[in-house]
């Protein structure tokens, strides 16, 4: 008898999962940080359409170790906030491109890449975006090449400056463009920090996550103060956590600690499943609906919107103290 190829069997369980279009995954069944301390569930409702897009919200993701779930972020928060109607882009700031890998896009046939956009500017950014399969959502793709943009960067002037005269000129159509950084603190991440007006920072619930935090506040401080006063801290968000281990949970209760006021209260858990969407070239919004992480990246789409990013009401009108879990 033939055996079924596992290429066929990956084949079903998508077009199996693209069936449920809503997640069937318990809201409480999201880990929280509030869960976790025993406190009571908040609840994040899902927010009206937007009634006028434009004037992105800017966020960078960043930490500049490697492995802590910046991109799983990027794509899949991303894509979360576009099924909420809002007009994302993704932006893969990242030599490595792994967001571009992660959306299946192949680094080998493009036109060209955020690389492009910022060193030669006769580019057109229009030219150079990339729809996904997620409607609403859409991605500038990254390249090797850009691990060069360092130094080509430090005769330009004004050179912190680059990524943010990019962005501008298409601010006005999306609600919110998320940057997926390199897991250095070097030029280009100072570029991305210029450009944004908020910093998602992922943790990994592991020991020694905390290390090298101090140096990440201490330069999103002296961007705040050189180039970009705007810029703030939206939240910590804990990643990789295991329900089932006693550490997780003890490293959890540290980042509350050292950040009591900036803790998402949406947490995200460890799942085989994300790994599987990398290899899939798509969210986990889309490619297992129903599952946790799906819901999680939900929950924290609505969490951040909740906060006053990418509403219809100026942000500035909403204190981001009054969100964050604590
Ligand atoms: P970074 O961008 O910070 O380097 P990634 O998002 O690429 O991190 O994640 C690193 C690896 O961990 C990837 O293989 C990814 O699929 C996996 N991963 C990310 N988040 C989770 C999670 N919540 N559970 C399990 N694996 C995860
Ligand atoms: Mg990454």
């Amino acid at each position: 008898m033939e055996r079924a190829t596992p290429i066929g069997f990956e084949k079903v369980v998508r077009e199996v999962s693209r069936l449920s279009a809503k997640s069937t995954f318990q809201e409480d069944d999201v880990t929280t940080t509030s869960s976790v301390l025993g406190k009571k569930t908040r609840i994040f409702k899902e927010p009206a359409p937007l009634a006028v897009h434009g004037n992105a919200a800017i966020i960078s993701v960043v930490n500049q170790k490697g492995g802590v779930g910046k991109t799983t972020t990027t794509i899949n928060l991303g894509a979360a906030l576009a099924e909420l109607g809002r007009r994302v882009l993704l932006v893969d700031f990242d030599p490595q491109h792994s967001l571009s890998v992660g959306l299946g896009v192949s680094t080998r046939n493009l036109e060209g890449s955020i690389y492009n956009l910022m060193l030669d500017e006769s580019t057109k950014i229009e030219d150079f975006l990339l729809k996904t399969n997620v409607p609403g959502m859409d991605m500038i793709p990254s390249h090797e090449d850009l691990a060069a943009a360092e130094g080509a960067l430090v005769s330009v002037i004004a050179r912190e400056k680059v990524l943010k005269r990019v962005l501008d000129s298409v601010s006005d159509y999306y609600d919110v463009i998320l940057i997926d950084c390199q897991p250095s603190l070097g030029l280009l991440t100072i570029n991305a920090l210029t450009a944004s007006k908020y910093v998602i920072v992922p943790l990994e619930c592991e020991y020694f996550a905390l290390r090298g935090v101090a140096l990440l506040v201490d330069i999103i401080g002296k961007v705040q103060k050189n180039t970009n006063p705007d810029l703030e801290m939206l939240g910590i968000l804990p990643t990789l956590y295991d329900r089932k281990t006693v550490h997780s949970r003890e490293v959890l209760e540290r980042i509350l600690e050292a950040f009591p006021e900036k803790v998402f209260d949406t947490i995200i858990s460890r799942t085989v499943r994300f790994p599987e969407t990398t290899v899939a070239g798509e969210p986990i919004t889309t490619f297992a609906s129903s599952s946790a992480g799906a819901a999680a990246y939900r929950r924290l789409a609505r969490e951040i919107v909740s906060m006053g990013v990418a509403k219809d009401s100026p942000v500035s009108n909403r204190p981001i103290a009054s969100a964050g879990g604590i």
